[in-house]
């Protein structure tokens, strides 16, 4: 559906006085983030990211975006995952030629995890016209690496932490989230009002981030609420982690660790580094990172020692450990080794990647340990792998599974419930309004219920199709006059 607000409220129509927000994506869902702060200076864009998972959302990308393009005057993004930024060469191809802001960390991420979904997009294109399981004939790419390199030069690096005017009556300022390196909550400031969209939220307590960060109370929250419905583990990722890869090679099997290569891996090899150097585990053991873009993304985050807790000594000798294979031509190799390792490789929710290669020879053997890390969206191979599939599709094929499937629980790059609760509790104010996106149905509904019990708030559940009125701006402007007046 194109063009579904043509009304007449917010945008940049001269008359408007309204301030409304609409969701294009991540509304009842974990992917896709597209949020629109209409202002009646300035559309601005909140993150343009792709959705992923079940075939009807991944459909999604395809079709225009519901919203005009020509009215966008900003893009903010929040962080690089790919579910907040993938979509940029879509939307810049479809005629977005206004400035995409974002933090520094973040800018060469997103040049990294765009290029390689690009490449990725083209290898699966070419790889169903090559062995004929696409219904579509030609099989195309959603985008290439040419439609990448025609948006970059439209990135803007800015500080977190300082306030900068991207309109007449529009500031916006970035706090640290958390979540991974360079990822930022935002708040915009609307005339006298403050609206904080808060990105993926991180945990309280990292291994290797900074607390998420607050500013002062905001009128209306916009917040993520991909584990509203739990609790991470109590049991240390490190010992969980220990137990299956020590039980793993009792049996000459092969451990393998997909993750997302940006944030999750370095995680993950901090981990066994650690394990490594306590004696743990095999100080011999081969860990193998099959993914030239973690190892990318690792070589970016050393360049921003002030975006991790971690020293760039520690940094350099984790990833020393390691046995980093570039050359895709080399998996095979490692794979008809039979020694046991451990391999960490790409994606995060098994939906391609190099991890695919590892799991239609390994899957099969019930020695062999897959080991998830992070959240597994619905639809992804990783879900059903979570949920103890039998047999999974690869390239138009069955494969029999019969490895161990273990989930890290306490290893997630989001808040819990509870952490989600207090970064409202320390966000808000109490007439705040709070809009809930970034959550399966129930993961939303159940933090609905646990905000109104905890906290008083009324929080809404946003839907994909609506466009809600937040506040008025002359209104505000009048109130701010009375209240001098009455001094
Ligand atoms: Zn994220």
């Amino acid at each position: 559906m194109q063009h579904r607000f043509k009304s007449d409220q917010g945008g940049s129509t001269e008359n408007a006085t309204g301030v409304y927000l609409a969701s294009f994506g991540a509304a009842q869902t974990v992917t896709g983030s597209k949020h629109i702060l209409y202002t009646p200076d300035v559309d601005i864009l909140i993150d343009c990211g792709l959705f992923q998972g079940i075939k009807s959302l991944r459909i999604k990308n395809w079709e225009a975006p519901g919203f005009e393009i020509e009215r966008i005057g900003a893009l903010c993004l929040t962080h690089a995952h790919l579910d907040h930024c993938g979509y940029i060469p879509r939307l810049v191809g479809a005629g977005y030629r206004g400035k995409i802001y974002m933090t520094a960390p973040t800018r060469e991420l997103t040049e990294l995890i765009l290029r390689d979904s690009a490449k990725i997009q083209e290898e699966d294109a070419w790889k169903a016209n090559r062995y004929g399981y696409s219904k579509h004939h030609p099989a195309k790419p959603l985008y290439t690496l040419t439609d990448v390199e025609r948006c970059l030069h439209q990135f803007v690096t800015i500080e977190p932490g300082v306030e900068i005017n991207i309109a007449k009556q529009v500031s916006m300022k970035y706090m640290l989230s958390g979540h991974i390196p360079g990822a930022c909550s935002i708040t915009f400031t609307v005339s006298d009002k403050k609206v904080l969209f808060s990105g993926d939220i991180g945990r309280t307590h990292s291994a290797f981030l900074d607390a998420p960060q607050h500013g002062a109370p905001a009128d209306v929250i916009i917040m993520e609420s991909t584990y509203g419905d739990r609790l991470h583990g109590t049991q240390e990722a490190e010992s969980e982690l220990e137990d299956a890869i020590n039980s793993t090679l009792e049996i000459g099997g092969n451990v393998m660790i997909p993750c997302f290569a940006v944030g999750r891996a370095q995680e993950i090899i901090r981990i066994l580094y650690l394990l490594k150097q306590a004696g743990k585990i095999p100080l011999s053991l081969p860990v193998y990172l099959d993914s030239p873009m973690a190892a990318a993304a690792s070589e970016i985050l050393l360049r921003y020692p002030e975006w991790s807790t971690l020293s760039e000594n520690e940094c350099r000798m984790m990833m020393k450990g390691l046995i980093i294979n570039e050359k895709h031509e080399n998996t095979i190799g490692i794979i008809k080794n039979k020694k046991s390792k451990i391999i960490i490789a790409g994606s995060g929710m098994l939906s391609g990647g190099r991890i695919l290669e590892y799991l239609k020879h390994y899957a099969g053997d019930k020695r062999n340990c897959l080991i998830l890390s992070g959240f597994q969206a619905e639809g992804t191979r990783g879900r059903a792998l979570l949920e103890k599939t039998h047999e999974i599709r690869i390239d138009g094929q069955y494969f029999p599974v019969r490895a161990r499937t273990v989930s890290l629980n306490n290893l997630s790059a989001h808040a819990d419930q509870h952490e989600l609760i207090e970064w409202l509790k320390s966000s808000s104010k109490k007439e705040t309004q709070v809009f809930l996106v970034h959550g399966e149905p129930g993961a939303q509904e159940s933090l609905r219920v646990k905000i109104r019990v905890t906290l008083g708030f009324e929080a809404r559940i946003i839907r994909e199709d609506e466009k809600m009125k937040l506040f008025d701006i002359l209104n505000a402007l009048a109130k701010k006059k009375t209240s001098k007046l009455a001094k």
